[in-house]
């Protein structure tokens, strides 16, 4: 895929982010460390992104005008979310360059779509099948066998969308739980960790990524981050060989983070990818304390026309997300020696919300990233 043509930003120039969440204020703030600032779209008037810039549009993302108005003011559009209507991405698209290209966002936007394209770079998933009606989903699981997770194809996160069929579920039951017409199935992988690689591409082709991630999930959402992840270098090799032919095949330019399963293969073990996001992702929020450049800076370089950095891992990392009430624990975690807490300012502690992390660093003696 080829992408729009790269504009070399200069310090003043201004950085679009469509959307408002916590990944957009670690942007805003990883920019306004370099001397560029921030313009913020989002239909949030509660956006956390919003109290960390100057410039903020509260809009739908279909209000032409507004998104025309925001095109207009800014030199560089990016996104920190994967579901950017391809409808607004076109508007801006043809006034201000996107980065990375809104074209991926087909591929990333849909499971199908995704697990083709990775299939088709030699890369390994789970068996999977697309499943339009109970009958095809039978159909699947004759092909793919049980337990399966049967997953919609657009618009699921954090395990929102998707349900686990085991031997004796009824089908019919769990099709109609789903409420899609479009989904695929998954054969269950028997993983035996999972980790993910967060990648930086820029412009030039210039590939850097950080050691991989391990990660613990609870209730569907990340927990826990550990990095380095305890795999061996013949694996951590394997998993950042796939991130960088994604991030290649996609043309891209800016951070994305490739979710892979670790699965035990004989006397070793083998990676398979789960999930492509197009952005900053939580698994490399430990990059801001334990990294000399984090996953913000390095997209900010990259989208900037900037050159990526080559960072330097400070020890070994844990990152814990506060998820809902875990932030009444703040307090606390401000005294644990070694612990950096960030809080996104979020008003309401709502079950699942993600709220704020802490990172740890340990010393160690290996400083690769
Ligand atoms: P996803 O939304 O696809 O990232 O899935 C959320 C979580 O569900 C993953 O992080 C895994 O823990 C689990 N999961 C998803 N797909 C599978 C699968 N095919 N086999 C086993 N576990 C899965």
């Amino acid at each position: 895929m080829s992408g729009p043509t790269q504009k070399v930003l200069k310090p003043g120039d201004t950085i679009g982010i469509l959307g408002g969440g916590q990944l957009g204020r670690m942007l805003a703030l990883a920019a306004a460390r370099l001397g560029l600032r921030c313009h913020v779209f989002s239909p949030d008037p509660d956006s956390p992104a919003f109290d960390v810039v100057q410039n903020a549009t509260c809009a739908e993302y279909a209000d032409v005008e507004a998104l025309e108005m925001f095109a207009a003011d800014v030199d560089v559009i990016t996104y920190e979310f994967e579901n950017v209507p391809a409808s607004a991405a076109l508007v801006l698209a043809a006034r201000t360059p996107v980065l990375p290209d809104y074209k991926i966002l087909e591929t990333t936007q849909d499971r199908l779509a995704e697990k083709d394209f990775v299939s088709k770079l030699g890369i390994g998933t789970a068996g999977y099948a697309d499943v339009t009606s109970p009958q095809t989903l039978r159909a699947a699981i004759a092909k793919l066998g049980l337990p399966a997770v049967l997953k919609t194809r657009r618009f699921g996160y954090d395990g929102k969308g998707q349900t686990i069929l085991r031997e004796g579920d009824d089908p019919e039951a769990a099709w109609q739980r789903l409420e899609t017409r479009a989904a695929i199935l998954e054969a269950f992988v028997p993983f035996e960790r999972e980790v993910s690689v967060i990648a930086a591409r820029g412009a030039d082709g210039q590939v850097v990524c950080y050691d991989v991630t391990e990660n613990e999930h609870r209730d569907h959402i990340l927990k826990v981050s550990h990095a380095p992840a305890p795999v061996s270098d013949a694996i951590a090799e394997e998993a950042r060989r796939i991130a960088t032919s994604i991030a290649d095949a996609l043309g891209y330019v800016g951070v994305l983070g490739v979710e892979m399963f670790v699965v035990p293969d004989g006397s070793g073990a083998r990676v398979l990818v789960n999930e492509v996001a197009p952005r900053v992702h939580n698994s490399g929020h430990w990059t801001l304390d334990g990294a000399s450049v984090s996953q913000f800076e390095q997209h900010i370089r990259a989208i900037a026309g900037w050159p990526l950095a080559q960072p330097l891992r400070h020890g070994t990392v844990t990152m814990t997300n506060l998820i809902g009430h875990d932030v009444d624990d703040y307090a606390e975690w401000l005294t644990v020696p070694g612990a950096t807490v960030h809080l996104y300012g979020k008003r309401t502690a709502l079950p699942g919300r993600k709220m704020g992390h802490v990172t740890v660093v340990e010393a160690d003696t290996s400083h690769k990233t």
